[in-house]
């Protein structure tokens, strides 16, 4: 018997062995590993898959947009002064009632630069919605590129009086705060969804990259488009306040 063959079938064994088992767990690690990069692609393509829905949104969006007519379904109003001061109104005429109207008074009241995308449409003015953050006209971008002070005037829902101020410039809006409510209105808590904080948002686009959004309620603009023009002229004046003591 030759006991050194033995041993070095042993060996030979005992390696291919240790050879099986590495390679059996090196094959369960592979297996681990591409279960993980399964799990990670799937979450991308479920991102992707979102990132779609959004952007068909939009372009739906853009299409009725697109659809519609300059001076039958919609008009732009602008008045360009030597002010580093402008005040917009994207939701105007029959989109948000009443914004146009104000945006109009403090701007004139001022000489400051107004803008105004107003909607005409008998009906479905919504249609010609196009959130602030994604309000690119040529027009009202070069206006706010150039200006140092910004305010956006909006509409938002609510039978009380109330307004609600939001955007970057928290200084200024602290200020118009302070300013309307010594006037006698009511400034509310703004909800996160009307804050006005993404730096897209057209009021934010100007030259210090901040702005003051202001969101009217219904029944506050209701109050300005009535005969008696004292809560327009007030609101004005504690805006204006506001902006010229800065
Ligand atoms: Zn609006």
């Amino acid at each position: 018997m030759n006991i050194k063959k033995h041993v070095t079938t042993i060996k030979v064994f005992a390696l291919l062995f240790f050879l099986l088992v590495g390679y059996s767990s090196y094959v369960k690690y592979q297996g681990a590993k591409l279960e993980d990069e399964n799990k990670t692609l799937k979450k991308q393509l479920d991102i992707a898959n979102e990132n779609i829905k959004e952007q068909k949104n939009e372009l739906d969006e853009l299409r009725s947009l697109l659809d519609s007519q300059k001076d039958v379904d919609y008009e732009i109003e602008v008045n360009e002064t030597d002010s580093n001061v402008t005040v917009v109104a994207i939701h105007g005429g029959k989109i948000e009632k009443g914004t146009t109207e104000l945006a109009y008074a403090l701007a004139s009241h001022n000489n400051y630069n107004y803008y105004s995308f107003q909607g005409l449409k008998s009906t479905d003015n919504f249609a010609l919605h196009v959130p602030s953050d994604k309000f690119a006209e040529t027009y009202a971008l070069e206006m706010v590129s150039k200006s140092k002070r910004t305010l956006s005037i909006h509409g938002c829902d609510g039978a009380e009086e109330f307004t609600y101020i939001g955007g970057r410039d928290t200084e200024l809006a602290n200020r118009i705060k302070e300013s309307l409510t010594k006037h006698g209105f009511t400034v509310k808590d703004t909800p996160k969804d009307l804050a006005g904080i993404s730096p897209d948002n057209i009021v934010n686009r100007d030259i210090d990259e901040r702005g003051v959004q202001i969101e009217i309620s219904e029944g506050l603009r209701t109050e300005f488009l009535s005969t008696n023009k004292d809560s327009l002229n007030s609101y004005v004046l504690a805006i204006s306040e506001a902006v010229n003591n800065m």
